[in-house]
């Protein structure tokens, strides 16, 4: 019951002033969101993967205001590549982008964010990598997928998100899986009504079955962006069911939940990629990370009580 309470908090401002000046909410935050700058980030970067693990890189920030903070946004992205580039780690490290932060609710934002993500995935080629667009909110998914299908023309590895409790996934995964499309499937982290989405937790594991089954069988590259020990699982069987081998898919986690799962995996041979955010602007990737587990904020609200 926690969980929408706490996605609709993410969306407020009030909540946002409160959360982010309490001063142990950092000590909290740090756990999932492991630097505010490049610099803190880099030693991260080269951390994980000297463990083994690959990365997906976020610079967290969304809801933007303006079109000089949605290109702001795409620079701190090009900066990041440009720190990347003497790691040399091509598609061990690559970027997540989420469109909203680089102008997509502005007036004219699907042109915009487009424009200012073409950069952004030209620079990743240049080193040798690629970029991945999140899923939002569902009214922001069509734009979404038109900006994935026109940057899939000149860097057909550019990948998407698909989000397992939408109904609209079944049919979005069909087309992506038979146009050969790197696809991160995840079970949704955004506050949705009955309309768009299962609400009931089953209901969302069967559709995520149907989904991988979907992908595995497919043409494209499926990511499987879990943490639930079943559906990694059963990843794994539908994976060797479709006859891939391990080099043909790949596990995706959060960085800071279940970190000795993600060196299982590798160490099994698997491609496990950590999704690793960083910047200044965590407010609403926080909430959706207390909201995914209700012991989460209970350890936030027991370390606000004893300081
Ligand atoms: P759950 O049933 O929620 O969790 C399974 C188990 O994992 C839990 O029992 C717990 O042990 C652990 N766990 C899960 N979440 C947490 C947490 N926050 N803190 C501590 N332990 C936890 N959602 C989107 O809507 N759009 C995206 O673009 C997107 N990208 C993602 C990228 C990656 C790599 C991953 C892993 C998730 C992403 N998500 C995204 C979030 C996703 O939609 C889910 O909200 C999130 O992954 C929790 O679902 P789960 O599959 O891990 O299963």
């Amino acid at each position: 019951m926690l969980g929408p309470v706490i996605l609709a908090a993410s969306r407020s401002d009030r909540m946002r002033r409160l959360i982010s000046a309490a001063p142990v909410t950092k000590q909290v935050v740090d756990r999932f969101i492991p630097g505010e700058d490049v610099d803190d980030i880099v030693p991260v970067v080269q951390g994980l993967a000297e463990r083994g693990l690959e990365l997906t890189m976020d610079v967290v920030g969304e809801d933007i205001t303006n079109p000089a903070q949605a290109a702001a946004a795409r620079d701190s992205y090009l900066e990041l590549i440009d720190r990347l580039k003497p790691l040399e780690l091509g598609t061990r490290a690559e970027m997540s982008v989420k469109l909203s932060m680089f102008g997509q609710a502005l007036a004219g934002g699907h042109e915009l964010a487009l424009s200012n993500v073409r950069p952004v995935v030209e620079a990743a080629a240049e080193i040798g990598t690629t970029v991945t667009l999140d899923a939002e909110d569902h009214t922001t998914l069509d734009s979404m997928f038109a900006i994935h299908e026109e940057l899939r023309k000149d860097f057909p590895q550019t990948g998407c998100v698909i989000q397992a409790y939408l109904f609209r996934t079944e049919a979005d995964a069909r087309r992506l899986a038979a146009n050969g499309s790197r696809v991160r499937l995840v079970k949704g982290a955004y506050k949705e009504p009955a309309s768009v989405a299962y609400l009931d937790k089953h209901e969302i594991d069967r559709a995520y079955v149907r989904i991988l089954r979907t992908l595995m069988q497919g043409e494209g590259y499926p990511m499987i962006g879990s943490h639930d020990p079943r559906l990694i699982a059963i990843g794994q069987e539908l994976a060797h069911q479709a006859g891939r081998k391990l080099d043909e898919y790949e596990f995706q986690m959060l960085y800071g939940i279940r970190g000795e799962e993600q060196s299982r995996l590798a160490a099994e041979g698997h491609r496990m990629r950590v999704y690793t955010a960083y910047g200044t602007d965590w407010y609403g990737y926080f909430m959706r990370r207390l909201a995914e587990k209700p012991a989460n904020l209970r350890f936030f609200a027991r370390s606000m009580l004893t300081k």
